[in-house]
């Protein structure tokens, strides 16, 4: 059991973890995309090396090419960027990016706010079903929405989950059009000393935010006994603040604190009092008419870096890469099976290469699915980059 959860080891598994388990082939052909619009070549990758040494620019033109360098430097952990019209380099100043995939980082961190069960580093499954929501919500729009195809979800390794979008169009897409995907996710606004994140207006909601508050709503009751929102005088203090209206606020609070402090039973009395306030108050609607969806998405909608996804230039941990302080892989999935998800399921390296460990047989297992997960997604994609370029030609061709 020793040999679990030791950075020293690293430097002599690594070698064997890319050569044994790490889907080099899969993962150039992913990158490549089809060589569209540029080859693997133009590809930016970085490493991180043991003792923090960050080096950029990297570049591989085949999976030879790629063995040879993750056994030359073997990074502890191994990022992706953009895709240059030129083979990255540190010297070249006129490098202009042609590609990136479209890109989203949620962490459980920028849930420290509102997690109970776990802070900071920490993660548990209490809390990955908030990753639950983040990825279900995002990726229905995603499809939805935004009409895009090929979808690719990555555990990062500690305490969240990023997204890759790989279609043509999201890869090509400009910093204004990445930045309005971006702030049309974003429903929660604002830093640590406002009480209130989230304003819906007095409208008819707009239909993706109905749709997003219904995906909440399957698991509202599940995290609110998870978290206990409302258990504390504390916490009972932080869903008071975000009730605009003083009268109705005030009832909340003297019904409430009376009462035993159960979270969900707090929340379903709070939504009664609502209910019969909003009757017998008509004039209250325009301040608190969504008052109980905005409270919902305050706990549990995505809470976006939206940096990463506004730039071009932002480097992302790599799908399988290594988490150097948990030994974590960073496993892909597919998101409808997040929820099944189990954190101490997911493979480490250590699991990985120790057959003497209890959980190796299991976790080669999933380190397989994972792998096919991968495939699946990189072979849609070459399928609809063969499709885009077959109905370029023939537009070219009736010219
Ligand atoms: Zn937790």
């Amino acid at each position: 059991m020793v040999a679990h959860y030791d950075e020293n080891l690293l430097s002599d598994m690594l070698p064997v973890y890319y050569t044994r388990l790490f889907p080099q082939n899969i993962f150039c052909r992913w990158l490549a995309c089809g060589n569209s619009p540029q080859p693997l070549s133009n590809r930016e990758l970085s490493f991180t090396l043991a003792d923090d040494v960050y080096i950029r620019y990297l570049s591989i033109s085949n999976q030879k090419e790629f063995q040879a360098l993750l056994q030359k430097k073997c990074p502890y952990k191994l990022d992706i960027g953009a895709v240059y019209n030129n083979k990255p380099s540190i010297s070249r100043h006129d490098a202009v990016v042609l590609a990136r995939e479209l890109v989203f980082d949620i962490d459980l961190t920028d849930y420290d706010e509102v997690r109970t069960c776990c802070q900071e580093a920490k993660v548990c499954d209490k809390c990955w079903k908030f990753m639950v929501i983040a990825c279900e919500i995002i990726h229905t729009s995603l499809k939805d929405d935004f009409g895009f195809q090929n979808i690719l979800w990555v555990f990062s390794g500690r305490r969240g989950i990023h997204c890759w979008v790989s279609d043509f169009e999201a890869r090509t897409l400009d910093s204004p059009g990445r930045g309005a995907i971006a702030d049309y996710l974003c429903l929660i606004i604002g830093g640590d000393n406002q009480n209130k994140k989230v304003h819906l207006g007095v409208d008819n909601l707009h239909s993706s935010i109905r749709r997003s508050i219904g995906i909440i709503d399957k698991y509202f009751d599940e995290v609110m006994l998870d978290q206990e929102f409302i258990g504390t005088p504390e916490r009972l203090q932080k869903l008071l603040k975000m009730i605009p209206d003083e009268t109705l606020r005030d009832i909340v609070e003297n019904n409430l604190t009376k009462m035993p402090q159960s979270s969900l039973e707090r929340w379903k009395s709070f939504v009664n009092i609502y209910d019969t306030y909003l009757r017998e108050n008509g004039n209250a609607i325009r301040k608190i008419k969504y008052l109980l969806e905005e409270i919902k998405i305050q706990y549990c909608y995505p809470r976006l870096d939206v940096n990463v996804t506004k730039g071009f230039n932002h480097l992302l941990k790599s799908p399988f890469s290594i988490h150097p302080k948990t030994g974590k892989v960073s496993v892909v999935f597919k998101p409808n099976n997040a929820r099944n998800m189990k954190l101490d399921e997911i493979p480490t390296i250590y699991t990985l290469l120790d057959d003497s460990s209890p959980d190796n047989v299991q976790h080669q297992n999933n380190m397989r699915s994972a792998v096919k997960i991968f495939q699946e997604v990189v072979f849609s994609l070459e399928k609809a980059e063969a499709m885009r370029r077959r109905n370029d030609a023939n537009t070219t061709l009736e010219f």
